[in-house]
Formats: structure tokens, sequence, C-alpha cells
């Protein structure tokens, strides 16, 4: 076995592609970028020129990826279906495995089959692992993760709740045992990743057994763009009424909703300033974003029974303290309370925001995705 800890993480998304190199001796990050744009005019032509963009950039930072110390590279893949439930060393039959899913997530996984492919051409030597955003809901029970329509219809299709960001999920609410002095697995926590896509989850012991997301990230909490839950019968009703085809409910839904369709702005800090200007429809899209939070929140407080910790994590949680208050206010009988002062700190540290001896612990805690799947990569690699 070699001395190589350097991981290289690649978040291939439609249009971007986002890169850290980690040293895992130390788990220290040695370099981040991103490639933006990719097949527009000014930004990298495809996938595989913006890979090799990146690598130019890392080389010229003194890191080139032909470097005897790098030990791996490691994939956020998006959709790991019922198949991948965990880190996967990337093989032929894995990657067709993949590409497989791609009905399933027709934006996220072709995205991310190619940032495979370029950089197995890059270092066909080296172990390439696959990260799956799915994978940490796996353990969620058939009564959560099934929707009640017809059971035969279902399972042709491979409808059911899969869940995203669970790399995010299974690193917070980790961190937020490590925070509290305690073991996982003596922990239950509701987790809220609040960024521009957000999702909750309710995490037993350190097994996820609830999450906001569903079939698609398109379910559950309001976010920058997407709706989160709606009727169904809304997309019948704008097919029939409104004359829309699926694609453009789709785009509607996906991304011309959330906060932006609410208030023209998806950005939680624009919000901000504009409720600070009186703007109306501001007020209402903050008020509809945590009314829907606070549901998740007493959701999941039913299904976990005895919550230990919230956790807030991602741009809106880590960041935002007017949501965080909000989204806790009024719940002292659940045993949720956050004290102002330590909610006004501003802070890249984990961190309670709740009084002492509060019955359940409110933590701010800073997700690293990126370090999550250098763990998992390099665990796999060696
Ligand atoms: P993420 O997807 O985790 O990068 O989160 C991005 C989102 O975080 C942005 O769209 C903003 O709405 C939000 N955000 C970032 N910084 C702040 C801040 N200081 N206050 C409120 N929201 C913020």
């Amino acid at each position: 076995m070699s001395g190589a800890s350097w991981v290289l993480v690649l978040n291939s998304g439609s249009s971007s592609v986002k890169y850290q190199l980690l040293d895992m001796a130390t788990e220290r990050r040695l370099a981040a970028g991103i490639v933006e744009r990719i097949g527009e005019e000014g930004g990298a032509g495809d996938h595989a020129e913006a890979l090799r963009r990146a690598a130019t950039d890392l080389k010229e930072r003194g890191f080139g990826l032909d470097s005897p110390e790098l030990a791996a590279v490691g994939h956020r893949v998006v959709h790991g279906g019922t198949r991948f439930t965990r880190p996967t060393l990337v093989t032929d039959e894995v990657l067709a495995g993949i590409e497989d899913l791609v009905p399933l997530a027709p934006l996220h996984n072709p995205a991310n089959v190619t940032g495979i492919k370029v950089a197995r051409e890059l270092r066909p030597d080296l172990p390439q692992v696959a990260v799956f955003d799915t994978a940490f809901h796996a353990t969620i029970p058939e009564a959560a993760a099934r929707y009640a329509i017809d059971t035969e219809v279902a399972d042709r299709f491979g409808i059911r709740r899969y869940g995203f960001h669970g790399t995010s999920h299974a690193y917070v609410s980790r961190a937020t045992a490590a925070l509290l002095g305690r073991e996982p697995a003596d922990v239950n926590v509701i987790v809220l990743h609040l960024g521009n896509g957000a999702s909750a989850s309710a995490v037993r012991g350190g097994v996820c057994v609830d999450t906001s997301m569903g079939l698609t990230p398109l379910e559950g909490l309001v976010m920058g763009t997407r709706s989160g839950d709606v009727d169904p019968a809304v997309i019948f009703h704008l097919e029939r009424v409104g004359g829309m085809g699926t694609d453009e409910i789709d785009t509607l839904l996906n991304k011309r909703s959330g906060l932006l369709g609410l208030c023209g702005a998806n950005d939680m800090r624009e919000i901000g300033r504009r409720m600070g200007e009186g703007d109306a429809a501001a007020q209402t899209a903050f008020e509809v974003y945590v009314h829907r939070l606070r549901r998740y929140v007493g959701a999941f407080t039913a299904v976990l029974g005895r919550v230990d910790a919230v956790a807030f994590t991602a741009g809106v949680g880590e960041n935002s303290a007017a949501v965080r208050a909000a989204a806790m206010a009024d719940l002292e009988g659940l045993g949720m309370v956050v004290d102002p002062v330590r909610n006004a700190v501003r802070s890249s540290a984990a961190r309670l925001v709740s009084p002492d001896g509060s019955r359940v612990a409110v933590a701010v805690v800073p997700t690293d995705e990126e370090l999550e799947i250098a763990r998992d990569t390099y665990a796999l690699a060696r």
C-alpha cells in the first residue's frame, strides 16, 4: 500500500463542476474551485473540458493530478436508486448501473456519469468512488418510504421516497452528536439542511428514519426555486385548465417556484433586505418558508418520539439567525428554545444556540459534503 493520501472530490452538475483536493492524512483542504457555465458561451465546452480546466488550475497551484500523492477520486452521484446504498468503487458494471438510474434523475446522473468517465480517462490507475446523495436515506422504513399509490405501478416505475442531501445529513447528524459529546447511536436528531435546495431528515441513533425529499429533490420544504410539497392535483389543473405541458410544469415547479416564485428573489439575504423595506411579497415568502419548516419539525418530532437535537445547516441554516429564530419560535412545549444572544453570534464553528440545560439542543452545524465524500472515498480506496 502506498502512502498517497490526496483525494480529489468532484461534484459534476448539469452546468458546473466543483472540485476539491484534500489531504486525508490531515483532512486538510489543499485546493478548491469551480468551473461554471459548461456548454455556454465563455464557459467550458463540455464536462471533459471542464475537468481539464480543473486539472490545469490544480497544477498551477502546485497540485498536479499526475502526482503519486493522489490516492483516489470521489464523485458525488445524486441518485443511487435502491441498488446503491453505500459508497461504491466504480467498475464498468457500476457505471452502467448509475446510467440505468438516469430516468430517476435526468438532470443530474448524466453529468455525474460524464464526470466519472472523464476522471477515469485522466487517471485510469486510480480508484474512483461513487458517493450517493440518496445512500444515507436507504434505511428509511417502508412506512415512510412508500407513497400510498398502487404498489404494482409504484414498483414498476421505481416510485418511492429516496431522499437527497444524504451526505450532508450523515455528516451533520454525526457532527451534532460530537458537539453534544455523545455517540451518534445515543442521539435523535432533526437535521434541517437549508441551502438553495432544502431538506429535513429525522435521524434516530445515527440511522435515518425519514426525510422530506422524495422520488426527486422536489418534495418537501420550500426552497430557493423549488416549490416543495404541493397537492399533486395542481399539476393536473395546470395541464387541463392552464394548458401547460409537462416540461413547462417541471420547469415551473423546479426553477420558478419556492422563494423565487413567491417574491422574485431566491436569496434569503435579499429577502431579509426587502422585508426591512416593508416588501409584502418578501414577507409572505419568508412566512411560507418558515411555516413549512415548522410543519416538518413537528412531523419529525412525532416520527422520532424523543428529539435530542435540532441541527441547522447549509447556507440559510448556518447564516440566517432570523430563519432559525422564526422556525423555533413558541416551541417551548417541544423543549425547543433559541437563545437570542447565542443565535446572533456569527461563526463558522458548530455551536449551540439553545440555552444551557435545554431539553432539546438547538445547534448550528456547518455541513461539509466534500469532506464526507473524501472520507468515504479514502476509506474505500485503502
Ligand atoms: P447553499 O446551497 O448551502 O450554498 O446555500 C445558498 C443559500 O444560502 C443562498 O441562496 C442564500 O439564500 C443563503 N445564504 C447565504 N448566506 C446567507 C446569509 N448570510 N444570510 C441568509 N442567507 C444566506
